[in-house]
Parts: C-alpha cells; structure tokens; sequence
C-alpha cells in the first residue's frame, strides 16, 4: 500500500484544493470562487485576507516572532485587557487551539478546588453531544464514542449527561463534583441551543453546590452569534456568566489561538509553575488577536452582525419552506446557522459545492453554516440562489414544479 500522500490519513478530503482567499470568497487552483460558508470552522472570523490583520501580522512578522513565556509579552496584557474588559473575567491564560484552552480550564476548575481546600472535587459534568476537541482529556470530557475508540483507557472525572436532563443534572451533583462545562451553542453536535434560562439555572445550581461553571465558547465566541459571548443572550448583565470560559477559533481570525478566561479568585490557583506552553500567546499571535477583538469590538460592528444574521436566517427559512421534502428545520443563532437534513447532510453538502458553495457537518445530520462576520446581504443573496439550485437538482421532480 504505497500511499501517494505522507500526510496521515486521519481526514476525508474532497478533491478541492484552494489556493487563495479574499473575504467571503476562496479560489481553487483553476481560478473558479466558491462562496465560503464554512469560515474554516468559524474560524476566519473577518473573512479572508483581511488587509488590517495582514498589516498586524506582517508588522509584528517584521519585530519579534516568538520568546516563549520566558519573558513578559506585552501582547498578552493588550489582548488579556480587551477580553476581560469585555467579559466575566479577570484573568487569561492563552493556549494555540481549542482543545488547549479547554485543558486549562478543566485543569483550573481542579486546582480551584484543591487550592480551597477540596482536592476530592475532581469531576466535570459535561453533556451528551458536546465537543470539546480531540487530546485525550478532551475525548474524555466530550464523551462521544467515536472519538474515544481505539485510543485506551478513558480519562476519569468525566460525567456525561444527556443533553436538556435536568433531573439527570440534579442527581449527578455530588461531593465530587468540580464543575459543569457546557458550550452555549453544541456546534460539532449539530447546532443545539442551550435555552437562555437554562444557563440561568446553571449558575443558579452551580452557586448552590459551591461548583463552577465552565464554558466552552471555543466556536460560539469572537462575536460569531452576534454578541461577543453567546452566553450574553442569556442575560446582558451576567446572570449567565460563567467561572471559566475557552476560546478559539474566531480570536485569531485564522492564526491558531486560544485562551482560558477566568475570575480572579478562580485563577488565583493556577500559581506560578503550575501550568505552562512553549507557543501559546506569542507575539505573532496576539498582534492578530488583538487586532480581531479591536475590530469585533468597535461600534456598531455586533450590530452589524446582527443584521446578516436576521437575513441568513429568513433566507435559510426560505429554502426550508420551499423543499420540506429535503429540510426538516432550522436552527442556529447568529452566524452559526444548521439546515437538519431529512437527506443525509452529506449529500446536501456536496450538492452545494456542486455550486460553489462551502458548508460544514455538524452532527444530527446537520448542515452548518458560519460565513465570516463580514458577510453581506449581496453575499447572502447570493448563497440563497446557490442553496436552492442545489436543493432544486435533490428535490423530487415533483417538488420542483410544486
Ligand atoms: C473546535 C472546538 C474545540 C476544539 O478546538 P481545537 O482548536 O480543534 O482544539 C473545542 N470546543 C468546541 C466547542 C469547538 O468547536
């Protein structure tokens, strides 16, 4: 078995290949633009390209690349000043992926309770369906069988719940108990809300039992549902506001960065040589993180958001309407958007390239959509005309003249 490829096979390409990017757009090497609604995983929070975060990153390209955490990087105090100046939160920890940034806060939920004299508070309460990245902990904490098969004896101190329980939830709270980690919005697991009174009722349970609450806004974040925070859907002035929070995806708008954002007390135990990262939070990073949350940040930007996403969602409704016999709903907040196939999501997904339009999976045969927060109303025009010819060549004939 000679492969014609050194890379690991660990994903299933299509035979795509892009070789530029430029806003809502990517050209593959035969010049032809496809309509990115994939973000990279909403990841390319401001589109591709963007020329301010070209000019942050060249500059700092052009001063200092990388210290380590051996000396003080001033990037950190900058982007950590924006983020809890605009959050829960009074400390950050900056990690290089998702996954990371849920190892600290998992590590931190711990610690906070062994500081405070409760080292046998060891357990995360997570929820059936959750996505918490791919290290072993990680696995562990998401639950889901198919990312932990093959890979050994599963890490302890993970309870997985099933999602929307809550007498389930109740039972569960015992001495052991650490925390709960839950993301706002499932997005790997198919684009499941959790309601805004039920993460008002997990602050309430989790300030009851003295445990702390952990978001995982790692695809949520960065403005994606048209707040900075989803979680802030939930109450404007922090009655759903959490202990702990991991970011990721859209902080670098495509430079790979996380962080563990936490409250000063909670913090407070992650003493000096108790955690540590040879990359995470370099120089080149934050220069472009600080440059996203400047611009998700500035006035009327969310705003802005926010309108795309009144329009994605009526046009998404739209094509719901119109082919019941391929769509069974629509679901989502902000720009992070799911069609719930009656198909397999796969075939939608392809008919879609077909195209030139980029979606995403997500679980419970879900088909997502996260286009830049930059996208316009002529952009999603155009995604509109593109979902229905698509649909239009799956539907039934019947349906077509219907
Ligand atoms: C993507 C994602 C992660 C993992 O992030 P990586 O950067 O891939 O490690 C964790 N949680 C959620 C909710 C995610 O969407």
């Amino acid at each position: 078995m000679s492969a014609d490829t050194h890379v690991f096979p660990t994903y299933a390409h299509p035979d795509v290949e892009f070789v530029r990017g430029e806003g809502v757009r990517m050209f593959d090497s035969e010049g032809n633009a496809y309509l990115d609604l994939t973000s990279g995983i909403a990841v390319n929070a401001l589109g591709h390209a963007h020329p301010e975060l070209i000019a942050a990153l060249t500059e700092q390209a052009g001063k200092l690349w990388h210290t380590a955490n051996l000396f003080s990087i001033k990037g950190q105090e900058k982007v950590s000043e924006i983020l809890c100046a605009n959050s829960f939160a009074d400390r950050v920890f900056f990690t290089n992926s998702g996954a990371e940034a849920l190892e600290c806060a998992i590590k931190t939920a711990r610690r906070y309770h062994y500081a405070n004299g409760r080292p046998g508070r060891v357990d995360i309460l997570t929820f059936q369906g959750a996505f918490h990245g791919r290290t072993l902990a990680t696995i562990a904490a998401g639950g889901q069988e198919k990312y932990l098969e093959g890979f050994g004896p599963r890490a302890p101190g993970f309870i997985s719940l099933p999602f929307g329980d809550h007498d389930a939830l109740h039972a569960a709270i015992n001495e052991e108990t650490a925390a709960i980690l839950v993301e706002p919005i499932q997005g790997e697991g198919g684009i499941r809300e959790v309601p805004g009174q039920c993460l008002r009722g997990l602050r309430e349970l989790c300030d009851k039992h003295g445990i702390l609450l952990i978001y995982d806004e790692v695809q949520t974040g960065i403005g994606r549902t048209g707040k900075l925070f989803a979680h802030e859907w939930a109450g404007e002035n922090g009655e759903a506001a959490p202990d702990i929070m991991a970011l990721a995806k859209g902080l670098g708008g495509g430079f790979p960065v996380g962080a563990c954002l936490a409250r000063e007390e909670v913090a407070a135990a992650m003493t000096t040589g108790s955690h540590g990262t040879t990359f995470g939070g370099n120089p080149l990073a934050m220069a472009v993180a600080a440059k996203v949350l400047e611009i998700v940040t500035a006035e009327g930007f969310l705003e802005t958001v926010r309108e795309q996403a009144i329009a994605l969602k009526q046009l998404l409704a739209e094509v719901a309407d119109r082919y019941p016999d391929l769509i069974e709903d629509v679901r989502g907040r902000g720009l992070l958007m799911g069609l719930k196939g009656k198909i397999p999501n796969t075939d939608i997904i392809a008919a879609l390239r077909g195209e030139k339009l980029l979606a995403i999976g997500a679980g419970d045969n879900v088909v997502r959509f996260a286009p830049a927060l930059i996208v316009t109303r002529d952009d999603l025009r155009e995604a509109r005309d593109k979902m229905m010819a698509a649909l239009g060549s799956l539907s039934a004939p019947a349906q077509k003249t219907a």
